[in-house]
């Protein structure tokens, strides 16, 4: 019998989930369904019940249920705790197994698919959301020099730094601190190009040869696009690569077998 499988999130019907898993499905000859599941805002465990009760054997959940996600799981792995958020469930025979995928999507799509080490950098990560949440112990597990997060509530980039205090150099500060202050690599991980907009950056932020990353992708050029290329970043990437490795690593955990994401983000890109 073909294995369920679905994203649920609401609004869901943007999501482009459904395409990848089953692009990755055909290329790795895994007989898989793979559907988008609106659940209503106040309905999430009830939908996650029907979906198990019809077979659902596994679920990757995104905005706004990701912290629901991570009520309902019967067993969270390490990073999924430590990101305080789940975006993939397992639907074992007894056990609803959460983990977060997020973190390790944006470190392959930073360290393997753009070839750029984190180790010993100046980190800058903008934003205190769920986003920037999943990514900090990653991010401190590859040993930067300094990892600072700056948001725009201030207080949220504070109480986020402490949390992760313990796991490695990680302060948290308001965007009118970061004057005179360079960055080997600045992550945008706010929602700031949604209403055309970016964090207010003081000039010469970036290093020489530094990389600015902006999670939100396909928006073509943004205000933060714009500014990181007249300030002469050495490299600029948007998330579309983490959104396919977090996808290959849920891929993975329900399949046991790792597809490979560059010809789906070609497939993509011809679809955009
Ligand atoms: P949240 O709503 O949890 O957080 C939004 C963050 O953006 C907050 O820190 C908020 O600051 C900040 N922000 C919003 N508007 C502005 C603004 N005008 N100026 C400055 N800061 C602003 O969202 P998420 O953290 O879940 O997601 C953030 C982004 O990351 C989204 O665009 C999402 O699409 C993207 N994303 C991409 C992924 C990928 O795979 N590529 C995976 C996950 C997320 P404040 O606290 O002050 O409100």
């Amino acid at each position: 019998m073909t294995d369920k499988y679905c994203v649920f999130g609401n609004p869901i019907s943007h999501s482009k989930s459904p395409i990848i898993h089953a692009a990755f499905a055909r290329q790795t000859g895994q007989d898989i369904e793979y559907r988008a599941i609106l659940a209503p805002t106040d309905g999430f465990a009830d939908a996650v019940d029907a979906f198990i009760a019809e077979g659902g054997k596994g679920a990757n959940v995104t905005l706004p249920f990701k912290q629901e996600a991570f009520q309902l799981a019967t067993r969270l792995t390490l990073r999924a705790e430590q990101a305080g958020a789940v975006n993939t469930l397992v639907f074992n025979d007894n056990e609803v197994v959460g983990d977060n995928t997020d973190g390790v999507g944006l470190l392959r799509d930073i360290m393997i698919n753009l070839r750029y080490p984190i180790k010993g950098k100046r980190v800058l990560l903008l934003g205190a959301g769920g986003a920037s949440r999943g990514v900090v112990g990653p991010l401190l597990g590859e040993l930067p020099e300094s990892l600072t997060i700056a948001n725009r509530t201030v207080p949220r980039a504070r109480s986020l730094a402490e949390h992760f205090a313990s796991v490695g150099p990680v302060t948290g500060c308001g965007y009118d601190e970061l004057a005179g202050r360079v960055f080997d690599i600045v992550i945008n991980a706010t929602s700031a190009s949604l209403s055309g907009t970016m964090p207010p950056l003081p000039e010469g932020i970036f290093a020489p040869g530094s990389l600015a990353y902006k999670m939100m992708y396909g928006m073509g050029d943004t205000p933060f696009s714009t500014f990181a290329r007249a300030q002469g970043v050495g490299l600029f990437s948007e998330g579309l690569g983490m959104l396919l490795e977090q996808a290959a690593e849920s891929f993975f955990l329900w399949r046991g077998i790792r597809p490979n994401c560059a010809p789906v983000a070609e497939l993509l890109q011809t679809k955009a």
